[in-house]
């Protein structure tokens, strides 16, 4: 069910980079992209997952993304236009899309060989990692990009879904985004992931039981003491079971499996709400926060009862004070979280910022 008059008239341009890497290109561009002849053959190398037994889950192992190096002999930012080195040789962009050149996952992993002394399961890597470049601008972030270039990043998401979820090996498709340094970040140009799956990953796996089994996320876009900005047809909220002090999740008040579904007064709701929450969090915590941000979309065949919705995790939990994944979280699971869900719904209610329109 999915929305093709939203998604279907993007018609980006798309071109073959020459490692044989895809770069799409979204809305307005100046310029053909021209790479330097590929300087000797792509560094290439497959990743394989191996079943861990006790955990029950899956772990990916890329040993040949070890190697990665930028080439030293420039720092500038790969991910500006016409970069020396870089990946997006044009003048002048909109939103672009690209095969990572770091791949976790290949469209092509081959089935591993039995490895000596591993007596676990083990099994391709296959699906697909790119990278989704919101801006040429370096210095932008989803705080300061326009409302028209976020409803095109809400629709290039369901175009990318979209297309993922066509491949026969892919079952679950999960663009996300790190912010900041203290999320991991090296590259400081606004930009997301996207990360196709070929298994069920276990939280997704768990939310899908969840939702299967009948939770409704809508109900909660009506909750006003959990409230921190609303729409005509989607709301920001504190979800009342929060993990992360200043949680924040984004949802459609009608469920919608995917962005690919959504009409295009929630489109631009969903654009909106993704400013005002970063907005939000950067007036409330007084600096540029590091966050990450989750879209999660029904996994392929679950597209009945998984709503698409939208997961902010900040980093902070004070201006300067980072909330870490401590012993207990990491160790048993179990989240402490010192700021109640409806003192942290209130707190960012009430932060002010401009409107976004
Ligand atoms: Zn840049």
């Amino acid at each position: 069910m999915t929305n093709g008059g939203l998604i279907s008239d993007l018609k980006p341009s798309m071109f073959t980079m020459p490692d044989g890497r895809l770069l799409h290109l979204y809305g307005d561009y100046s310029g053909t992209p021209r790479w330097p002849a590929a300087d000797g053959p792509h560094q290439k190398g497959f990743s394989h997952r191996r079943w861990h037994p006790v955990r029950r889950e899956w772990v990916i192992y890329s040993a040949h993304r070890q190697t990665r190096t930028y080439k030293p002999t420039t720092d500038a930012c790969p991910l500006c236009p016409e970069a020396p080195d870089g990946e997006i040789p044009v003048r002048d962009f909109s939103i672009a899309v690209f095969d990572n050149r770091f791949s976790s996952f290949q469209k092509d992993c081959p089935k591993p060989e039995p490895i000596p002394g591993v007596d676990v399961p083990i099994d391709s890597a296959a699906g697909n990692c790119e990278v989704i470049v919101y801006s040429a601008d370096h210095k932008a972030s989803m705080a300061t990009l326009s409302q028209e270039r976020r409803e095109l990043l809400v629709r290039v998401w369901g175009d990318r879904v979209h297309a993922l979820l066509q491949m026969p090996a892919v079952k679950v498709v999960m663009p996300f985004e790190n912010r900041g340094e203290e999320a991991g970040v090296t590259l400081h140009h606004p930009h997301g992931q996207i990360y196709a799956f070929s298994y069920m990953p276990p939280v997704i796996e768990t939310m899908a039981q969840g939702f299967r089994d009948g939770y409704d996320l809508t109900k909660l876009t009506s909750s006003a003491p959990h409230a921190v900005a609303q729409t005509g047809s989607m709301m920001a909220f504190v979800p009342p079971f929060a993990r992360f002090p200043y949680e924040v999740w984004i949802a459609p008040k009608i469920f919608r499996s995917s962005p690919a579904d959504l009409t295009a007064n929630e489109v631009s709701d969903c654009a909106r709400l993704l400013a005002i929450v970063a907005k939000k969090y950067d007036t409330f915590f007084g600096r540029t926060s590091p966050y990450m941000m989750i879209v999660y979309v029904a996994p392929r065949g679950m597209e009945d009862f998984f709503p698409f919705h939208i997961q902010f995790y900040p980093l902070l939990r004070a201006p300067q004070k980072l909330k870490y994944m401590a012993g207990c979280e990491l160790g048993s699971g179990s989240f402490l979280v010192d700021v109640l869900p409806e003192t942290a719904a209130r707190s960012l209610r009430d932060v002010t910022v401009e409107d976004v329109r």
